[in-house]
This record gives C-alpha cells, structure tokens and sequence, in this order.
C-alpha cells in the first residue's frame, strides 16, 4: 500500500514506526551492581537525550542487597523517565528481564544490561533498523581477541550443541541486547513458560529481524553476575526446552544394544550347531562389560527423562516466573 497514508479516500493511521517520535522502553535488568549503576544511567541518557525519542527507563531490581536500590532510588527521584521495578528476591536475568518486558507498553522496547556492557551508543541505530521496518534488531557480540578463556570455551561449546540439537538456530553470541517492535514484544510476552531462554524464543518467534555487531567493552566495574551454577541452568535451560535430542540418545543407544544382541544369538546359534559348545564358558569381562554400558545407558537415560518430567512439572504448576515486592512511582505515575 506504499507509505502514503491515503487510500480510497480514508486516512490511514500511521504506524508506530513511521512516527517520528516514538515511545521507547529501556528495560534494563541490575543484580548487584551499585558501582556502575549511576555511570551507566548517565552514559545512556547521554544518547537518550540527544535523540528526538520519549524514552523510559524500565529499571528491574532483581533482589539486590548492596545498596543498588537505593542508587536506583536516588536516580528515579530526579528523573521522572524513571520507572523501577523490584521482584521480592533473586530471580535470574531471563525473569528480570521478563519483568521489564512486562511493564513496557511503548512502540518499542530496547533490553540492555546494566553493567556498561552493552553500549547505549548503538541506540540510535537500532531505532533506525526499526524504523526502516524490521521488528527485531538482534545485537551480537564479536569477539577480536583470539585468546581462550573458561567463558568463552564453554559459550562456544553450548552454541554448537544447541545448534546441533534443536529446531530453533541460536546466533552464537547473540546478547540480550535488542530492540522489539511492540508487535514482536507482544508475541514474546504469549510465550509464558517458565524455563526461559530468551534468545531461542526470539529466534523460534520469526520476524523480521536483522543482526547488528558490535564489541563488548568490559564491565565498567564489579564482577559478572552470570555464576557458574547460573551458566549451567541458562544453558539447561536452553536444551531441554527447545530440543528433545538428548531423550533420542538413549533411544539409539537402546536399538544399538539390540542389534549387539542379535549378532550374540546368532555367534552363540553358529557355535551350537557346529558342535563347538565348548567355546562358549568363558567371556566373564565381556559380560560384564555389556551389563556395566547397558546400565550406565540407562541410568544416563533415565536422568533425561527425569529432567523432563522437572521441566513438565515445573510448567504445570504455572508459578509466575517473578514475584514483584514493589514499583516505583506507584501506578498513577
Ligand atoms: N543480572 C540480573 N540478575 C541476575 C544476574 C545478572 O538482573 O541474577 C543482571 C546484571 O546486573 C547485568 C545483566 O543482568 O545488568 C547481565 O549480567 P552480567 O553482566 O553479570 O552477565 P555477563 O555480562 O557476565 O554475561
Ligand atoms: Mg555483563
């Protein structure tokens, strides 16, 4: 229908992101992080404040026990773009996020995190991408240093396996660093699940969606917040929401296992009818070695399908993925 807004004689209304101004939502996740906290508010209402765009600051307290709530508290008093939400305890960056998500009701939504890691100075950009009419402006990490570390081993690792494994293609490296049209958004927000991977959702969501590099400077100060123990339930997360591969493992392992045991009857019928029965006594490590794999395959199984049976039980529960303690200025704004 072109970019005109007249057709058979009606006004079209524009659409959102042909307006100039839009509304635009920074939803931003902080667990602990009140040594960068007020820098990074300031860097990105550096860009914010240059651009034409209403802008709101979406701040998720993820039960933080620092003092970052009193910062983020400080901040909200001077600046009334400020919205903070406070969820009753920790629960992860995927339910902060989910939080924010939640409160947002602009044009677009922006999710950034909160430690200088992701820089505001990609925001213009990714407001040019939306208005040029794609839903999903995706950023992802380029790595220039070719160096290994423990990190960027294991991320590589996981990358490849869920690739691998499930249905969905994850961008390795992809951040939880985008921009949703509101469109995009509100499809993300049906998706209630508890087990949350964000990035596979947005990549199973469709789209339209482009890819958008950049390099992740470090934090500007504190330590990553991403524990080993959070890593391994991301990363479990990711597999056994989006993939069924790992129950079809114990299924091939299984038909092998027959075969093995057809070959044995038929070796064993051979032996029996050429009269060579004596042949067939000894074999006490083989034996054992069979019923040691075949159970090994079968507790590795049955541990697969008990994450499962977790995972259902944890969703038919239907939980809310974070419980809010408080949101500030109280509703009425
Ligand atoms: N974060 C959070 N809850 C958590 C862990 C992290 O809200 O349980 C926030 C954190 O404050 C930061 C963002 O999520 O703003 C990304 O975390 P982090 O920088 O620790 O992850 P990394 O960059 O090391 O992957
Ligand atoms: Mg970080």
């Amino acid at each position: 229908m072109g970019s005109g807004c007249e057709a058979h004689g009606k006004i079209l209304p524009m659409s959102p992101r042909q307006k100039n101004k839009l509304r635009i939502d920074l939803v931003i996740p902080i667990y602990n992080e009140a040594e960068v906290v007020a820098a990074t508010y300031a860097d990105i209402c550096r860009v914010a404040d240059a651009l034409p765009h209403d802008f709101r600051f979406i701040y998720v307290d993820d039960g933080s026990d620092d003092g970052t709530a009193d910062t983020l508290r400080g901040i909200l008093a001077n600046d009334r773009r400020v919205t903070l939400l406070q969820l009753s305890r920790n629960f992860g960056h995927q339910a902060a996020l989910t939080a924010g998500m939640d409160a947002s009701t602009g044009d677009v939504m922006i999710s950034m995190d909160g430690d200088g890691q992701h820089p505001p100075e990609m925001i213009p950009q990714m407001i040019a991408l939306i208005q040029q009419g794609f839903d999903i402006v995706q950023t992802q990490r380029i790595e220039e240093d070719r160096s290994m570390s423990f990190k960027k081993a294991t991320s590589g690792f996981f990358y490849w396996l869920i690739n691998r494994i499930s249905g969905t293609q994850v961008l390795p490296g992809a951040a939880d660093f985008r921009a949703l049209t509101r469109n995009a958004l509100d499809g993300l927000r049906s998706m209630n699940e508890y087990h949350r991977f964000l990035r596979g959702m947005i990549s199973w969501m469709g789209y339209a969606s482009i890819i958008l590099p950049y390099h992740e400077p470090d934090r500007l100060a504190g330590r990553s917040k991403y524990s080993l123990g959070k890593m391994l339930r991301l990363a479990s997360d990711a597999i056994f929401s989006f993939s069924l591969a790992p129950l079809y493992i114990g299924l091939s392992a299984g038909l092998l296992f027959f075969a093995l045991t057809i070959v044995q009857i038929i070796y064993v019928a051979n032996l029996w009818l050429s009269g060579k029965t004596d042949q067939i006594a000894p074999g006490w490590t083989s034996l054992m070695a069979i019923i040691l794999i075949a159970s090994g395959i079968i507790m590795i199984l049955l541990g697969f399908i008990g994450v499962y049976v977790g995972y259902i039980f944890q969703e038919v529960k239907r939980r809310p993925i974070y419980l809010l303690k408080g949101k500030l200025p109280n509703d009425g704004e």
